[in-house]
């Protein structure tokens, strides 16, 4: 508002500036100093109009004092600068220019209007003071409403935690009295609220108890730990034992003493007796029941860190012709074997520091410890060769179960179980190189010489491409007139290091990796070429016609899509006719096959290849079966032969020679002898009415040449 600054307007507001500069250092107020003089005005304004009233107007007064305390002037300082500003500039900046005016009455309105002005003020203090105080004391009245509600809700849900948690919790104090415990704790230990708190924390003694159980406890109680955690066991009143996993805390007072000691335990009885369950299975063989392979190792690690003095013994075991039983009578008879036999080995090994395992497969092992393994090892390995002896029925067939014994002895701490079960293994492998249904001790030099089927399984792949292979021929001769019809081509392999190697030795591991088909393929290209080289060499000059050639196929062979069509390429490519060509199978990989597995073989008999059921004899088959195979002949396993070394030979073993012929001739199948190594032998088969033999009494494999001669010999002798 614009005045003229001599104006009363004008004067007014001098006043009203001055009064405001005076009270505003020490008000609490937000506004501005301009703000606040505007603020001022009114009430200079007021103060202006009471002092030129006609009459004093105390009330009109009070209401600025109050009007002051309301602008936040509440600080004593800003009245007293009030009442100075007033006493010394209100008349002189409002007072009446009326000259008929008595001279001192605006000063003694000014007085009385600051003795009225301070009234106000200090009632409206009060009030506002008081009515301050009120709220604070209803807020404070509500807040205590609102923490006490808070307070009742955090107790509740705190006993609901206590009561409802899974987890038993139980209050004692530092004695050790059971003050208070939930329901969780009450079931898990199946006692009643009573009979739980009749007892003193200090009677859960529990046999397994952790060493430092009760050290800590006392430590605890004694103030010096605030908590410990372990796994611990209770007795339940019913016998049972209850394992719990344990946390106990010590609970201070506010001064921080220790008052109660707090226990939360969870139940890990299942969790326990699961976790036994997994290690169990972990460590067992499912089908037997014995320890497996994981659990013999640390068994046998732990053995040989064994101090001075301290001896082991072990047997390695591998049963011979399993896979046939397997093959030929299918798994689950093959499992009830197994069962049997896991029975037997742990009847034999039952002393103390004694062990049997199933390493995987037919291969077990048995261990015994202690000073004198020198002498007990030897007395197990006859025990466990002895418990095979009797025939094990299945299905109501009486199977001979025979196996190959690798025994490892010596002194604790030399070597690696690694090692150990490595030597094992050779050495049942030289049981089995030499016959099987036999046990060998270790020998170092043996070991250091042998090969590991790891070994050989790497250098398979390789040894096909250097051209490691070749193919000796064993003469297969007619029993009737002694000429030679043709020859078995077996496969060996030139070992760089271990010199020439059997078919048993690496067969099965090429078969494992697949190898077979390739090998199998070069084996047959190889002995048809031979066979057209014979043919070219003699023509038709053998006393029976052109030689024929003999080859083994694996069952993996069998099942390869491209076993027709490699066997039609190598033939036409050769120029030899299928009729020269038989094929043999082993007995079990025909056992149980179906009509898809068997298609080939009648495809390639129909194109005139001979197929041979080899070994059999060995396969437990049944020989109503042999209708549905597409074979014509049957190569009688040399067990046969075996029985006729003996002479006069077995009337039953001839019996069932005779049986088997008769019937394959029925069949129109021709019956071949393996094993034939003696003239007695050859004769007697003849008697009983085989058609060719094989055998070491005609010739041993050899190489290509010496059929040229024994051919040759024949249809010129
Ligand atoms: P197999 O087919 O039954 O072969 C006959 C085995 O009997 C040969 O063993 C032969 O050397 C042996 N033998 C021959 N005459 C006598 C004898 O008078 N007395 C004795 N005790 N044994 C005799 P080899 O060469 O060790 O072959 C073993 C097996 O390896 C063969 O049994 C055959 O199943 C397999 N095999 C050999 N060559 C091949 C091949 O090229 N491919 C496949 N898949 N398997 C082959
Ligand atoms: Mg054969
Ligand atoms: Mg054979």
């Amino acid at each position: 508002m614009s005045a003229e600054p001599d104006g009363p307007e004008g004067r007014l507001r001098r006043f009203a500036t001055i009064w405001s500069r005076a009270v505003y250092p020490v008000t609490s107020t937000s506004l501005t100093r301009a703000e606040f003089e505007e603020e001022l005005l009114p009430l200079a304004r007021r103060l202006s109009g009471l002092l030129r009233a006609h009459s004093f107007d105390a009330e009109g007064a009070k209401a600025v004092g109050a009007a002051l305390v309301d602008a936040h002037c509440t600080d004593p300082e800003a009245l007293t600068r009030t009442l100075d500003c007033v006493d010394a500039y209100l008349v002189l900046y409002c007072g009446e220019e009326d000259p008929e005016a008595p001279q001192d009455a605006p000063r003694l309105r000014s007085s009385r209007l600051q003795h009225a002005l301070a009234a106000g003020y200090a009632q409206a203090l009060r009030e506002r003071t008081l009515a301050e105080q009120e709220s604070i004391a209803q807020a404070a009245l509500r807040a205590q409403g609102v923490v006490a509600q808070a307070l009742h809700a955090s107790e509740a849900r705190f006993r609901a935690v206590f009561e409802g948690a899974a987890i038993g919790i139980g209050i004692a104090d530092l004695d050790g009295h059971v003050l208070q415990v939930n329901g969780a704790l009450l079931r898990m230990f199946g006692l009643s609220s009573q009979n739980l708190r009749d007892r003193r924390v200090q009677d859960w003694v529990h046999p397994e108890d952790a060493p430092q159980t009760w050290k800590l406890y006392e430590e605890l109680v004694r103030g010096e730990r605030e908590h410990y955690h372990m796994e611990k066991a209770f007795n339940r009143p019913d016998g049972t034992v209850l394992w719990t996993n344990l946390t106990v805390s010590l609970l201070r007072d506010a001064d921080g003493d220790p008052q109660y000691q707090l226990a939360l335990m969870e139940d890990t009885t299942e969790r326990r007796l699961l976790n036994l369950r997994l290690r169990y299975e972990a460590t067992h063989d499912a089908l037997t029941g014995l320890p497996n392979r994981t659990l013999f190792f640390e068994r046998l690690e732990k053995v040989l860190a064994a101090g001075e003095g301290q001896r082991f013994g072990l047997c390695y075991l591998d049963l011979d012709g399993f896979k046939t039983i397997n093959d030929s009578l299918g798994h689950a008879a093959g499992d009830r074997l197994l069962v049997e036999v896991a029975d037997r080995l742990q009847s034999c090994a039952t002393a103390p520091g004694e062990m049997v395992a199933r390493l995987g497969g037919d291969e077990f092992v048995a261990l015994t410890t202690g000073p004198g393994t020198e002498r007990t090892v030897d007395e197990l390995a006859e025990r466990i060769m002895t418990a095979l002896i009797t025939p094990i029925s299945i299905d109501g067939r009486d199977l001979m179960v025979r196996g190959s014994l690798g025994i490892v002895e010596g002194p604790a701490g030399e070597r690696t179980a690694a090692e150990v079960l490595r030597s094992a293994d050779i050495t049942m492998y030289r049981a089995k190189s030499a016959g099987g249904n036999r046990s060998e001790l270790a020998d170092p030099e043996a070991d250091a010489r042998a090969i590991t089927r790891h070994g050989l399984t790497t250098a398979l792949p390789t040894a096909l491409e250097r051209g490691e292979f070749f193919i000796e021929y064993q003469p297969l001769v007619h029993l009737g007139d002694g000429s030679v019809r043709g020859a078995e081509a077996l496969v060996r392999w030139l070992h760089p290091q271990h010199g020439v190697l059997g078919p048993d030795r690496f067969i099965p591991l090429a078969e494992h990796t697949g190898l077979i088909v390739p090998l199998g393929r070069w084996v047959l290209e190889e002995s048809i070429r031979q066979a057209r080289a014979w043919r070219e060499r003699y023509g038709e000059e053998t006393a029976a016609g052109p030689l024929r050639i003999n080859v083994n196929l694996s069952p993996c062979q069998l099942s390869h899509p491209g076993l027709v069509q490699d066997t039609v390429e190598i033939l036409e490519r050769a120029g030899v006719a299928p009729d020269a060509l038989c094929l043999e199978v082993t007995e079990s990989a025909l056992i149980g096959a179906d009509d898809d597995l068997l298609k080939p073989l009648r495809r390639l008999a129909e194109m005139g290849v001979d197929i041979a059921l080899d070994d059999f004899g060995t396969g437990y088959s049944n020989l109503a079966n042999l209708r549905r195979l597409p074979v014509n002949v049957l190569k009688l396993d040399r067990s046969f032969t075996q029985g006729m070394q003996r002479f006069p030979a077995d009337p039953v073993d001839l019996k069932i020679v005779e049986g088997i012929v008769t019937l394959a001739h029925s069949l129109d199948l021709a019956v071949t002898v393996e094993g034939v190594e003696t003239g007695a032998q050859a004769e007697q088969l003849r008697v009983l009415g085989c058609d060719t033999a094989q055998g070491w009494y005609y010739a041993r494999p050899g190489p290509p040449e010496r059929l040229h001669d024994l051919a040759l010999m024949d249809a010129t002798g």
